[in-house]
């Protein structure tokens, strides 16, 4: 698949890591990932870090449904609570379209993704786990390649296994589990481009769905 590594470093491949922090964007989207590593053995501890979502009400909707499957699942979770989007935004255009008014969603979620899985290598190395992966790997509506090879860029800079599978195998399953479950299930990606492009025919790509973080 176009952007795939040819081939992940022996290290992240084949037995799952002993201690691993899995970054967490929403309920709906961590289940299958957790219960999967929770099933291999791994000491799981989950990271939810996401001060993008916009606005505060849905951030805080998603954070509530967090903490539900941490319970449920009796996962640890580290959560970062702080709210700061315009961080992102600032941050975002800055790198990424500095001269446009409206950043454009390829390189505005490639910004997106290697911020979240950044925070997560780093959280990982200073917490001393072996391993960091991400929930980002469970959807089908983002960018799996890129968020796999920014994950191989990021265990190589921080010196740290980053833990790759295409959990989007288990897809409907997930969707059957959370809604089993009773988490929140949102119906846009999560930052304020990604709401106007949900509800907005001038910028309506396609159809959102909950699980597109
Ligand atoms: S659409 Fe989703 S992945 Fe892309 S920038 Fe917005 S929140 Fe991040």
């Amino acid at each position: 698949m176009e952007g795939y590594p040819e081939k992940l470093p022996a290290k992240m491949k084949g037995a799952r890591p002993a201690r691993i922090l899995v970054h967490i964007c929403c309920g709906p989207c961590s289940i299958i990932p957790l219960k999967k590593l929770l099933e291999g053995q791994s000491k799981v501890w989950g990271f939810f870090h996401n001060p993008n979502i916009h606005p505060y009400s849905e951030f805080k909707k998603r954070l509530e449904s967090v903490k539900r499957l941490a319970a449920l699942l009796s996962v640890d979770v580290i959560y970062d609570e702080a709210y700061r989007p315009t961080g992102f935004i600032k941050g975002m255009k800055r790198s990424v379209s500095p001269g446009s008014a409206y950043p454009q969603k390829d390189a505005r979620c490639r910004y997106c993704y290697s911020t979240r899985l950044e925070e997560t290598a780093k959280a990982a190395k200073a917490n001393g786990f072996d391993a960091f992966s991400s929930s980002l790997l469970y959807s089908r509506y983002q960018d799996h390649g890129e968020i796999r090879r920014l994950g191989v860029d990021l265990a190589e800079k921080y010196g740290i296994i980053f833990y790759y599978e295409d959990f989007r195998t288990f897809w409907q399953d997930g969707v059957d589990e959370s809604k089993a479950a009773g988490l929140y299930r949102q119906k846009y990606c999560g930052c304020v481009y990604s709401k106007i492009e949900r509800y907005s025919p001038k910028y309506k790509i396609k159809k959102s769905v909950t699980g597109s973080t």
